[in-house]
């Protein structure tokens, strides 16, 4: 039985202390992940669950390298690109999809007649689902992806640059902000998930943006 969650801890804005600072902070989703998280921060003081940074809105989205990603060993390459881009990442892992959890992922193309291909491609090896978090990180990311077909992808892209065929095209990445919750929620648990305040955050994101 799929379990569908929506994440709404993880998803609300970082709780805030009044300055901005260079301070790394870390804390978990919940207690039982912050209890078991062992790498320690920096600060003496950082076993505090205050952050000192500012508060910012946050956006999720799910990015899933496909069989044929993994095969070919791009895992770290795809990475790589959003780590590059500054964005955080918040919850990783390797597995094999079922086909119910397929179905339900792809329940929009699932009456579509191609759909039995995407099921065969999906389930044929191990995937890495991610969920990264950032400012507008859902179509920054459909963005860096590229089109559906790699054929018509850019170069630049990811699916551009690895892919040209529309059943290998290698990467997923929500489509939307309602379909990143669905999806972050049918891929993952609630404890797989960490929040965590990363030491370039001032460098990423300008303190006041929720102003502007
Ligand atoms: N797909 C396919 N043939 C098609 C359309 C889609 O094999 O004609 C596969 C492809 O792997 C694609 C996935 O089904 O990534 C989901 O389709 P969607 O339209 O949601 O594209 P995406 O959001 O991945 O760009
Ligand atoms: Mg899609």
């Amino acid at each position: 039985m799929i379990q569908r969650r929506l994440f709404h801890r993880l998803l609300q804005p970082f709780s805030s202390g009044t300055t901005g600072g260079s301070r790394c902070v870390m804390f978990g989703l919940h207690s039982a992940m912050k209890d078991r998280h062992t790498s320690s921060p920096p600060s003496s003081s950082s076993s505090t669950t205050q952050s000192t940074l500012p508060v910012r809105a946050t956006e999720h989205t799910l990015i899933a390298v496909k069989p044929d990603g993994v095969q070919r060993r791009l895992v770290g390459q795809i990475i790589h690109r959003f780590e590059q881009r500054g964005f955080k990442l918040v919850g990783l892992k390797m597995m094999q999809a079922s086909e119910d959890l397929l179905s339900e992922h792809y329940r929009e193309i699932v009456k579509k007649p191609f759909y039995p291909l995407v099921r065969a491609y999906m389930t044929a090896g191990p995937v890495i689902v991610m969920v990264w978090e950032g400012s507008n990180v859902v179509q920054s990311s459909r963005k860096m992806v590229g089109p559906t077909n790699g054929a018509e992808a850019q170069a630049g892209t990811i699916r551009g640059d690895f892919s040209f065929h529309v059943g290998r095209n290698v990467v997923h990445a929500s489509d939307s902000t309602e379909g990143a919750q669905r999806e972050i929620g049918l891929w993952f648990q609630e404890n797989e998930l960490l929040n965590w305040e990363s030491c370039d955050q001032d460098w990423t994101i300008e303190a006041n943006e929720d102003k502007q």
